[in-house]
């Protein structure tokens, strides 16, 4: 069996690398000039930046053990322990969220009527049978305020989105279990932590996740580089696949390289490409199908690096922090990226990220580089009083950055699950269908890996 895998980024990589370590023949191809799609860590002027995601949270031990298996395990770091200090902008000032129930007693992060209100969790009505929007179910468990300020603060961390367009079935799979069988969300966690405390240690040898932020000492581009190594020339760059058709029990793909067209057979092909590119390619051999896929959102963002000289800026404390929409400001978010990653910096350089436009603003990510860091720079004054100029920046813009898991997405992949299974051998994989963060796009691959290789 020979697999075509359509797409470089951390999902067709980790799906490359499950099947070679099986010795299953693999051709990944990629259009970019490099691997690891949305993963770009760069290195510039003492300061190492992401271009995209920065981090991951080491819960389950998906991405510890594909670090283990490409021999990495021991470059990955974990954040400053400062970092599980978050704050969110809210009523003028910053204010750290609580990070427990209990803390959430003493915490100024929301007044004190709707303190109260997240008190009655405890006795939430049962879910209604619908696929409700994260807005809906938060308000029904901590209400309104809470969904305003907490609910929308920590959608915004992950998907830039609109809180009340939200599946919170798709976006929040595990907190919806979780109320299936407990109903109120903090008995369940209660619950939950008693159960763990009580079950067995994980297996000896397994790698063990450690519950924090973490990264790679080199940045993100560690794993990436680790994987484009194991992969040798199974892994091609510049090569853009521009069209797909079915032939006998498999498959051919089109492929511009290098300025030349040339075909490829296969006997199963992977689209790990965004969901926009998989419709173009899909529209030919199932139309229906093709226009399902492209019906996923993206939200744009742009993100805007802001460098700082040693000396000109006290290093900022926690995490970062994040901004509800209610309040009405042009930026999503900004990371504290040199005080959680300190070695991303050069000595006492101070690195900001923040983040702009997501689904409620996606204008603001049509803006010149210029016009976004001064945006940023403004906001950043207003926001958390932060003057200082800035020795480096660097913009990116995402046009279609997070694919958005709005109300009906679930019933949209069960659609398109039924559409995929009518054509034998033809796989879709990526961060548009059943999750977005890079465990997710591993813990996916890997799926697909026992999938192909039964
Ligand atoms: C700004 C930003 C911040 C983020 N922050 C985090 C974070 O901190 N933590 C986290 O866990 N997640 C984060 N994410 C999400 C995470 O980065 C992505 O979900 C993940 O990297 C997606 O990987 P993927 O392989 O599914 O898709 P992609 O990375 O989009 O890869 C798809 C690949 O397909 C290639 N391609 C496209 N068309 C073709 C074609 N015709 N032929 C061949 N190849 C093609 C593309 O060039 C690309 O390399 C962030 C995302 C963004 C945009």
């Amino acid at each position: 069996m020979n697999v075509v895998i359509v797409g470089g980024g951390i999902s067709g990589l980790a799906l490359a690398h499950g099947l070679h370590s099986r010795g299953t023949a693999v051709t990944l191809l990629e259009a970019a000039s490099h691997l690891g799609g949305n993963i770009q860590t760069r290195r510039r002027d003492g300061f190492i930046t992401e271009a995209g995601p920065n981090s991951f949270v080491d819960r389950e031990p998906t991405l510890r053990q594909l670090a283990a298996s490409l021999g990495i395990e021991d470059r990955i770091r974990t954040a400053d322990p400062s970092a599980k200090r978050r704050y969110i902008y809210s009523r003028g000032k910053l204010r750290q969220v609580p990070s427990s129930p209990p803390a959430l007693l003493k915490s100024d992060v929301v007044p004190l009527g709707a303190k109260l209100r997240m008190m009655g969790e405890l006795f939430t009505r049962r879910a209604p049978d619908k696929d409700e929007s994260l807005a809906e179910f938060g308000r029904r468990h901590v209400g309104r305020t809470a969904t305003e300020v907490l609910v929308d603060a920590m959608q915004t961390g992950i998907y830039a989105g609109d809180v009340e367009a939200l599946s919170v079935g798709a976006v929040f799979p595990k907190v919806v279990e979780l109320e299936k069988q407990h109903r109120s969300l903090v008995l369940g966690m209660a619950r939950s932590q008693a159960a763990a405390r009580k079950a067995l240690p994980p297996g000896e040898g397994a790698p063990k996740p450690t519950g924090a932020v973490s990264s790679f000492d080199g940045g993100l581009q560690v794993l990436v580089d680790a994987l484009a190594r194991s992969l040798g020339p199974a892994a091609r760059t510049g090569a853009r696949v521009v069209g797909l058709r079915r032939e006998g029990h498999g498959w051919r793909l089109s492929v511009e390289e290098h300025g030349q067209r040339s075909e490829l057979a296969a006997d199963q092909v992977v689209l790990a490409v965004p969901a926009y590119v998989a419709a173009e390619l899909l529209r030919p051999l199932d139309e229906k199908l093709a226009g399902r896929v492209e019906g996923i959102a993206y939200a744009p963002v742009a993100v805007v690096h802001l460098g700082f000289a040693p000396g000109s800026l006290p290093p900022p404390d926690g995490f970062g922090f994040l901004i509800p929409t209610l309040e009405r400001r042009r930026l999503l978010g900004v990371i504290h990226a040199s005080s959680t990653f300190p070695w991303r910096v050069e000595d006492g350089r101070v690195l900001l990220t923040c983040m702009v436009g997501g689904a409620k603003r996606p204008d603001l990510v049509e803006l010149d580089d210029e016009a976004l860091v001064k945006l940023a720079r403004e906001e950043l004054r207003e926001l958390a009083g932060i003057t200082a100029e800035p020795s480096f920046t660097e913009v990116i813009h995402w046009k279609r950055g997070i694919p958005q898991y709005n109300v009906g997405h679930l019933a949209r992949m069960a659609a398109i699950d039924e559409g995929v299974a009518r054509l034998p051998g033809l796989h879709l994989l990526g961060n548009a269908y059943k999750g977005v963060g890079l465990t997710d796009c591993i813990r996916n691959a890997n799926a697909l890996v026992d999938t192909l290789t039964r």
